[in-house]
């Protein structure tokens, strides 16, 4: 069992780029995305399922899902969006709380996009956001993605405000700047989490 860290933020804030410093730290990184995704590709039952309800146009040339049109689909429409949670999100909880208790690391990365949209605070320890303007952000995920600001606009309305994000935070990184010094950072939460884990599994041992 490990300490949680949550680490948050809306699309493009940085999240992975984040992650990938603490999993260089040696910490492990657990990520909702990843979890989504291998769900849907192993598991026949559910790929079929998917294809039936969206078509065969929601599929590459060589078969396999094409996630930006799905996206597409689902950030569009609020009923498809729906259709699609109510079949993947039991599978993804369960597959969620198993890794969480996979770890004996003194913390771990639980890299959740959708914490606060989809109410699971409480699993995590701690909250860290990373946090970029509505500005940086569509500048960044169009350049990344190539898509345009519309399809950028569909994807923020089903994502929560800045403002109720950060409120839930315990810790923040602010991510708008390019010059960003995120290894010292990192390096600073990395100490202040061993900290926190220890102080938690000694308090928890006691009791
Ligand atoms: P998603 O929600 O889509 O998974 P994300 O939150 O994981 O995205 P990243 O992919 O890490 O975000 O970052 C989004 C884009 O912004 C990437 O192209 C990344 O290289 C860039 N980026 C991240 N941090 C900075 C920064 N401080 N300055 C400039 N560009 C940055």
């Amino acid at each position: 069992m490990s300490y949680i860290i949550a680490l948050t933020g809306g699309i493009g804030s940085g999240k992975s780029t984040v992650s990938d410093k603490f999993k260089s730290l040696g910490i492990p990184i657990i990520d909702a995305d990843i979890i989504s995704r291998k769900i849907i590709i192993s598991n026949t039952k559910i790929f079929n399922i998917i294809i039936q309800h969206f078509g065969l146009t929601i599929l590459n040339n060589d078969g396999s899902l094409n996630r930006a049109k799905l996206r597409k689909k689902i950030f569009s429409e609020q009923k498809e969006k729906k259709w699609l949670n109510n079949l993947l999100h039991p599978l993804i909880h369960e597959e969620t709380q198993r890794q969480l208790m996979l770890f004996n690391s003194p913390y771990l990365i639980w890299v959740i996009p959708l914490l606060i949209e989809n109410r699971l605070d409480h699993l995590a320890n701690r909250i860290l956001v990373i946090d970029i303007t509505r500005k940086e952000q569509i500048s960044r995920i169009i350049k990344r993605d190539k898509i345009n600001k519309l399809e950028v606009k569909n994807i923020l309305f089903n994502q929560v405000k800045r403002i109720k994000r950060l409120k839930k935070a315990d810790d923040i990184i602010d991510n708008n700047n390019i010059k960003l010094k995120l290894d010292n950072i990192i390096l600073k939460l990395h100490k202040k989490y061993i900290q926190l884990s220890y102080e938690y599994f000694l308090k928890k041992n006691i009791k």
